[in-house]
């Protein structure tokens, strides 16, 4: 078995798997619970916020979700429901996940003003996200590392441009592609555990601790109120350990991606879509060939990839299109995202499927 589809949820690793087993065990208690048991559980919880901000590189604070999803409503409609007195006026892009990309539909219809960007319009992505804002803009929201493409936005420069000239824009960052691999910055930060070998269920946002947000949960008043719900512990160690697993500086994505492109290279009709993309992430259309026809052809031989399209309801991918793929190719788009644990001969395995894919589709194919 080949497995391709990282960026779609990796393998929960070792570390984390027996992290979460041992707090099952052994440390059960309530977190909240003002006895031993529940003191020991919030030991827990408070040792994985400083994993977390250490990987950042950050000094704010750290709520923990049911995932990033969870993250990304949480920061859209906690910042803007926390900032709609001074103002209506958010900047986002067209290729956020739609965790992000439907919270602000749901703003639009609350009457906010939500300007959002097409990387296709624009030779310079980052120049244009920095001069959308203005001074009434009090929401700026994108995505560090694209899901589809891997297409990647520098959260350093946006960041730091954008608080320089407009202090009081609070500025959000899907953070979950991007998550150790590349440096993050933002105001708030949503991570997901299970795109870094942790386990489905969990997730994290990032807060700078003067940025106010109104919560989406309410109940007992866990993690002061702006997420109600007991902590799942056993989720959380798991999140932890899958950090701590995860190394830094890694060199392994750009040697596969070069190994990848070079067999692609070899491959007749095949169309690159990842521009100024992240190592990790390969979105290529193999031009005649639908997407599921090719992923289904590569299951039966164990290898499992991505129909780069995520075509819902027969309708081609706004975020495709948004990163100027033509529908076309966006129909027979395949990605390819790797782990670490990927090597090279998976990449040629892979290579010699796709090519055989290829070969036995494309003969059904006439252009136009
Ligand atoms: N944002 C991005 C960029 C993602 O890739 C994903 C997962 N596909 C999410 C948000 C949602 O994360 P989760 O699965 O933890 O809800």
């Amino acid at each position: 078995m080949i497995y391709l589809d990282n960026a779609a949820t990796t393998k929960p690793c070792d570390e984390a798997i027996r992290a979460a087993v041992k707090c099952m065990e052994e440390c059960y208690g309530n977190p909240s619970s003002l006895h031993k048991m529940g003191i020991e559980s919030e030991k827990v919880i408070s040792s994985v916020k400083k994993t977390l901000l250490s990987r950042l590189n950050k000094a704010g604070e750290i709520y923990f979700t049911s995932g990033a999803t969870e993250s990304n409503n949480l920061a859209v409609f906690g910042a803007a429901g926390a900032l709609k007195r001074r103002g209506n006026r958010i900047v986002t892009t067209a290729i956020e996940h739609p965790s992000v990309a439907e919270p602000m539909k749901k703003l639009m219809e609350e009457g906010f003003e939500v300007v959002s960007l097409k990387p296709r319009d624009y030779e310079n992505f980052e120049d244009a996200l920095i001069n959308s804002v203005d001074d009434k803009t009090v929401l700026l929201s994108f995505m560090a590392v694209n899901n589809e493409t891997g297409f990647i936005i520098d959260s350093k420069k946006v960041y730091n441009s954008v608080k320089k000239r407009f202090p009081s824009c609070i500025v959000h960052l899907d953070g979950v592609q991007g998550f150790c691999k590349t440096p993050l910055f933002a105001d708030l930060i949503s991570l997901s555990a299970h795109k870094i070998h942790g386990i489905k269920g969990v997730g994290a946002l990032y807060k700078e601790k003067t940025v106010r947000l109104l919560p989406n949960v309410y109940g007992g008043g866990q993690q002061g109120g702006i997420r109600s719900g007991t902590e799942p512990v056993e989720l959380i160690a798991a999140f932890g350990a899958a950090v701590n697993a995860y190394p830094e500086n890694i060199t392994k994505f750009s040697e596969l991606r070069h190994t990848l492109l070079q067999h692609l290279e070899q491959l007749e009709s095949i169309i690159l879509n990842s521009k100024n993309s992240a190592d990790n992430i390969v979105n290529f259309s193999v031009e005649g060939v639908k997407s599921e026809i090719m992923l289904h052809f590569l299951e039966e031989k164990g290898i499992y990839v991505s129909s780069g399209s995520a075509c819902s309801k027969g309708k081609t991918s706004p975020v495709l299109s948004a990163l100027g793929v033509s529908d076309k190719n966006a129909d027979s788009a395949v990605r390819v995202s790797f782990s670490l644990s990927n090597t090279k001969e998976d990449i040629k395995e892979f290579a010699l499927a796709l090519n055989e894919g290829i070969k036995r589709f494309r003969r059904y194919y006439s252009p136009n």
